[in-house]
């Protein structure tokens, strides 16, 4: 069963992108907007402040046969919270990145619902040793 949401988000897309047509444009504007991604999370640490960026080398348990204490013994390196108008920048900048990754799945005829399904099940199978 198909996911309506996907399927619209997808038919959306094609019907809005003209001025990108060709997959090189779609593959740069995809690539440009995985850079505005960065870009707006490291504005939020070096401008905005609201989240830190404090990292230092991962300190793994002394027995790391257990995957729930190495799970939890690995940090993010991020400290703080997301400010409101930071939140809507990334997320805006998350959304136009899906908007390319959509338009990519369009002309190379592949449906972003079966990919994220399909990405789902192999999370799902590997769970825990998926070790990305
Ligand atoms: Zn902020």
């Amino acid at each position: 069963m198909k996911d309506l949401i996907f399927d619209n988000f997808q038919n959306a897309i094609d019907e809005s992108l003209l001025r990108h047509k060709s997959i090189l444009d779609i593959l740069t504007k995809l690539q440009e907007s995985e850079s505005r991604i960065n870009r707006a999370v490291v504005k939020s640490v070096t401008n905005c402040g609201c989240i830190k960026v404090e990292a230092k080398k991962q300190e793994l348990p002394q027995e790391n046969d257990d995957i729930e204490e190495l799970s939890k013994a690995l940090k993010t390196h991020v400290n703080g919270a997301l400010c409101d108008n930071c939140r809507e920048v990334i997320e805006r900048e998350i959304g136009n990145n899906l908007f390319y990754l959509a338009s990519l799945c369009n002309t190379l005829d592949l449906n972003l619902y079966d990919v994220f399904i399909k990405e789902y099940d192999r999370i799902n199978t590997l769970g825990k040793f998926t070790l990305r």
